[in-house]
């Protein structure tokens, strides 16, 4: 909480430390001299007000400004405005206390989101529910027909385009809907390693592995076991494997390296070779639907996000400095050693 005293004639005489780092001043800058003089020109708004309640000798309660810093960047101040007396009623001067609402400001926007997602997700999951039954009749029609009739040149080109393209909605409802009623997860005790090995060898067999994409995966958290829903961990890898074999068209190396840097955190990151994101994507990336590919959802990303967010964990992505994209998962490894399924277990989940 930032304090700033002025007494009677506007001369600042008082002035916290978390003022000055709030206001961008200097304390020496600023105390002993008269306030327009000192901060009229980097806070405009806070030092006319104080100075209006001064004069009007009246107090100012709980309200919302906005300053900037040198930098220019907004800070929203939350602040209120006291008249001081001494003991005979006497106007002495008056006092701010302020605070930076920054942090409060960005929850309530998240928030905010998160409501907006929450509304919009249940809104569509609904739709997409009615999508799949005309689309499995389309479907089921169009496969029967294209048995039936020998059709060829344009005709034909017409027919595969329709089936190729009903399986491909089919696809975006089945992830759509595999978001939106993502299952609070089944948690159980299992090693990384094991978890990992899983999906290279799922990765291996997929279509977007290509050939000059080399998989290594470096452990230096070995023998660390999670309690976890494996199977919706082994979901999150693969999306992020398969986006950064998808982002390597000229191949290259995804490195996968396990660690625990933090006691209490495992941390799993992923660095690939691809040309890595935009800035102006960045802040979009784990939104429901982002994609910058022709046939791609843009929910692996959403998906990742809301099962390591129920686990408690986290998942960022930053550009690597040598470029390439480096998304780095956080998990909280909890104490306990319970038994441990062993892999076949875990292989027959998938
Ligand atoms: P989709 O793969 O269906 O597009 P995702 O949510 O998995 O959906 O990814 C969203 C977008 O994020 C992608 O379209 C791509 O632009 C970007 N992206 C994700 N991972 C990477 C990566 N490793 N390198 C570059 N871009 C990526």
């Amino acid at each position: 909480t930032g304090i700033l005293v002025i007494d009677s004639d506007s001369t600042v005489i008082k002035m916290n430390p978390a003022a000055e780092e709030i206001l961008d001043v200097k304390m020496n800058d600023v105390l002993n001299r008269e306030l327009d003089e000192a901060l009229g020109a980097r806070v405009p708004q806070l030092s006319s007000e104080l100075k209006n309640a001064l004069v009007e000798e009246r107090s100012k309660y709980r309200h919302e400004i906005l300053i900037h810093r040198r930098d220019n960047t907004g800070v929203p101040l939350g602040t209120s405005i006291s008249i001081l007396r001494d003991a005979d009623g006497e106007k002495r001067g008056a006092i701010s206390v302020f605070q930076d609402l920054t942090e409060v400001q960005e929850m309530r926007n998240q928030v905010r989101k998160a409501d907006r997602l929450a509304a919009i997700g249940e809104l569509s999951a609904g739709i997409a529910h009615e999508l799949r039954n005309p689309l499995a009749s389309i479907s089921g029609s169009i496969e029967v027909l294209s048995n039936e009739l020998e059709l060829c040149g344009e005709n034909k080109r017409l027919m595969n385009l329709i089936m190729r393209e009903s399986g491909r909605l089919d696809t975006i409802i089945s992830d759509f809907l595999d978001f939106a009623g993502l299952r609070s997860p089944r948690k159980r005790t299992v090693s990384i390693d094991n978890c990992l090995e899983e999906v290279m060898v799922l990765l291996r067999n997929n279509p977007a592995k290509v050939e000059n994409i080399e998989i290594k995966v470096e452990q230096h958290a070995s023998e660390v076991h999670v309690n976890v829903d494996d199977e919706q961990l082994r979901q999150v890898f693969l999306n992020l494997a398969v986006n950064s074999c998808e982002a390597m068209v000229d191949g290259g190396v995804l490195r996968i390296v396990t660690g625990q840097d933090t006691p209490g955190q495992l941390k799993i990151s992923f660095y690939d070779d691809g040309p890595g994101i935009d800035e102006e994507y960045v802040g979009k990336l784990f939104e429901p639907f982002f994609t910058t590919k022709d046939t791609g959802t843009g929910l692996g990303l959403a998906i990742a996000n809301r099962i390591i967010t129920a686990h408690g964990g986290a998942i960022e992505f930053k550009n690597r400095e040598r470029g390439g994209a480096r998304f780095d998962i956080v998990l909280p490894v909890g104490r306990e050693k319970v038994s441990i399924c062993s892999k076949a277990e875990a292989v027959t989940a998938v």
